[in-house]
């Protein structure tokens, strides 16, 4: 073959790629206008029974010089692409995406504003075992300026032996420290039907990481009007965690804080591993207050200093940190919980670090 020959075939592929680049990119305009019908008449936009019969008649086609399998391939990734640019278009709509709303969300708590700049604190023993307990956590959060407590009444445990919580009676003791000494307080839910009595008690419901997916408690949490701390899963991806909170938003409450808490990976150092590039992540993508939760995510008090550093300093609204009187008889997590004294310590350490209100 002359040069010439050579070039000359070589000038048709390159002819023969920009078609099909044109093509394909028409076939993407089109895919995202089937998108568009398919989202306004409520269809799910992935449908395998069609896919399946576009493949069908393609391969029917197909007079080689590519083997059918070769074809079906590559149509496959073809209409892959197009369902992701769907998704694409689909989470610019999304309720919770920055997209939607340029501006900041921002949590009202009573007077206690979380998203709009000034980075908060929210302490408070893993759960709450007695009005004295709640209490001695309680003076200690006012002593030091704090507004925000927490305190697990219904404790989702791992084990059905371990100390579940004291239910409704735990929220009670949370209600009268609260009123007692001016805070807002915060517990986990882990049923739907216990939401609307639980309003009465709380100030924002928790929902946890193992909970993240339970769609009937997002839905209902989505229904009441009390803000919402929703735990990132155990092994969620971001993806997952943003739709978890369209959950919520999307029945019409947005009072939302997101909570970094750590997801498992193989590393066996710490409890779970903080992804503690989730928060600059979460802030772009959503415009919801972003906390981490040192606790949970290392499970070792002596990380719960180094890493609220790092979450103050990589812009998360607020940290998160199990504090009991004595942690030793602690019924829950007593190997990460502090003590007062080492609490005061860490919260001083950590003052000069915090971002005020611009
Ligand atoms: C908690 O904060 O009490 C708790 C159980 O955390 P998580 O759901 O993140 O494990
Ligand atoms: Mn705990």
């Amino acid at each position: 073959m002359s040069n010439t020959e050579l070039d000359l075939l070589r000038q048709q592929t390159n002819d023969l790629n920009l078609q099909i680049l044109k093509l394909i990119n028409e076939r993407g305009r089109i895919v995202q206008e089937i998108g568009k019908t398919k989202e306004a008449q409520g269809i799910n936009r992935y449908d395998p029974v069609r896919e399946r019969a576009m493949l069908d008649s393609i391969i029917e086609h197909n007079d080689g010089p590519f083997e059918d399998s070769t074809i079906q391939h590559i149509f496959k990734e073809i209409f892959k692409a197009g369902l992701e640019l769907q998704e694409d278009d689909h989470s610019k709509a999304l309720l919770v995406s920055r997209k939607k709303k340029p501006e900041n969300t921002i949590v009202n708590l009573k007077g206690e504003t979380i998203g709009d700049g000034e980075q908060r604190f929210i302490i408070g023993p893993c759960a709450v075992e007695s009005y004295e307990q709640v209490a001695e956590v309680a003076a200690a959060a006012k002593k030091q300026g704090l507004k925000l407590l927490r305190g697990g009444a219904f404790k989702p445990r791992t084990s059905p032996y371990d100390f579940q919580g004291l239910g409704v009676e735990g929220l009670k003791i949370l209600k009268r420290v609260a009123d007692e000494y001016d805070l807002a307080v915060i517990s986990e839910i882990v049923n739907p039907e216990h939401i609307e009595q639980a309003i009465n008690y709380i100030d924002v419901i928790q929902i946890g990481a193992r909970n993240m997916q339970n769609f009937e408690l997002l839905k209902a949490a989505g229904c009441v009007k009390k803000p919402v701390l929703l735990k990132r899963g155990l092994a969620a991806t971001l993806k997952e965690f943003i739709n978890a909170a369209e959950y919520i938003i999307s029945q019409g409450n947005d009072q939302i804080i997101l909570c970094e808490r750590g997801i498992r990976t193989y590393e066996t150092a710490t409890r779970n591993t903080l992804d503690i590039s989730a928060v600059p992540i979460l802030k772009q993508e959503t415009h919801l207050p972003v906390f981490v939760d040192v606790t949970h995510s290392t499970g070792r008090r002596d990380l719960l200093l180094p890493t609220a550093k790092a979450a103050l300093a990589i812009g998360a609204d607020g940290v998160m940190a199990e504090v009991h009187p004595d942690p030793s008889v602690a019924l829950s997590d007593s190997a990460q919980q502090m003590d007062i004294p080492t609490f005061e310590k860490w919260l001083n350490e950590l003052k000069p670090l915090v971002q005020l209100k611009a």
